[in-house]
């Protein structure tokens, strides 16, 4: 059986023309797809019998609302999809002025490790596919009756950890037939993997990489990012350096700020020595508390955003949203699955 939401429309196309179909078969089911049909017979222009071909070689499978919560203060609306097999993954839709934004997952869970992300607390299940990707975009967008116009992948797992699947999925979702997102509309989120960023910077994408730094020195990053050990900063600014210049992009570096840990001045002086030579923009995030973690919120932004701009680095502070609804990463299936256990009460 095929998980035909993964496949492209090539792909599609083959397969349908392997057992006799015509090749326009092919984009219409692709399009059928990619707005979001359930099953192959609400497919309602197609042949009866290409409907039942279909079931016999192909999987289709939605992912089930397991729940949502929707915030008070800004609409920000956090989704946990329950997949096929039974995990569950979050995907959350935030409007800006700019536009409607929606920050999906790469993986369930996660094994990078980070100290202050809720993602990681149990290791990595599985990688996603690239319809499961899909699928949250096309399903949150259907339940939200937002028209979503940028991705940010920046949900529960590390993208470059899946990257084959991510690279599909990018291709599904940029496909005119399909979504049709630009990829300028797209942004990717990395804790650091170095041969990721330079397989990603050789393909040359229009996308926005953000690279997760949250500590310019080894000694602070390796304790907060166990990444860091395998690439440690040297190496994660070198291969930010040969992506922009291969690329010509410029990198946003997300920052989430840690009390204590790593805001102190000298670490925006060390930022600034580091991205010498190249344009970056600085995202300091306040952290977002973990009830797991004893990583606490910095209270020196204001002052590290100066120090940075001093140096002439653009450093912005970004807004929080949905403050009210477990949003940040992982925060949503951890409490699911906490409650499943009995460890927590419903909310
Ligand atoms: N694995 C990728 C993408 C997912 S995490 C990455 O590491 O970039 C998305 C962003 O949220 C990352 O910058 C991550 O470091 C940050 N993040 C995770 N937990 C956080 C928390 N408690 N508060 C603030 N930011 C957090």
């Amino acid at each position: 059986m095929s998980d035909i939401k993964s496949m492209t429309l090539p792909e599609i196309t083959a397969l349908l023309q392997s057992t006799g179909e015509p090749a326009f078969r092919g984009k219409q089911v692709f399009r059928w797809l990619h707005r979001g049909v359930s099953s192959f017979d609400e497919m309602s222009d197609l042949p009866k019998a290409l409907r039942e071909k279909l079931k016999e070689h192909c999987t289709l499978t939605p992912p089930v609302l397991a729940r949502k919560q929707v915030s008070r203060l800004d609409g920000t609306t956090k989704y946990l999809w329950e997949m096929a097999d039974g995990n569950c993954i979050e995907s959350v839709v935030m409007q800006y002025r700019h536009g409607n934004t929606i920050c999906i997952s790469s993986q369930v869970g996660c094994r990078m490790g980070c100290a202050f992300c809720a993602s990681t607390i149990q290791g990595r299940v599985r990688n996603l596919t690239p319809g499961e990707m899909v699928d949250q975009v096309i399903f949150s967008q259907k339940d939200s009756g937002l028209p979503i116009s940028n991705l940010v992948l920046m949900g529960i797992g590390e993208p470059l950890d899946n990257l084959d699947a991510v690279l599909k999925f990018l291709e599904l979702l940029n496909h005119p037939d399909g979504l049709n997102m630009g990829m300028r509309h797209i942004s990717l989120s990395t804790c650091g993997l170095v041969p990721g960023i330079d397989r990603l910077a050789e393909l040359q994408l229009q996308l926005t990489l953000s690279v997760s730094l949250h500590a310019p020195d080894n000694e602070t990053r390796s304790s907060i990012m166990p990444v860091n050990r395998a690439y440690p900063v040297e190496e994660l600014f070198a291969a930010c350096h040969r992506y922009f210049q291969k690329t010509g992009r410029r990198i946003s570096f997300e920052y989430a700020m840690i009390d204590g840990v790593n805001d102190h001045d000298w670490q925006a002086d060390l930022i600034a020595k580091q991205l010498r030579g190249m344009p970056g923009h600085v995202n300091l995030i306040p952290l977002n508390d973990v009830v797991e973690s004893p990583l606490k919120p910095s209270r020196r932004i204001a002052a590290f955003q100066k120090r940075l701009e001093q140096h002439g680095i653009t450093a912005t502070v970004r807004r929080s949203l949905g403050g009210d609804i477990d949003a940040s990463c992982g925060q949503l299936r951890r409490k699911a699955m906490k409650e499943q256990k009995g460890e927590i009460q419903p909310s």
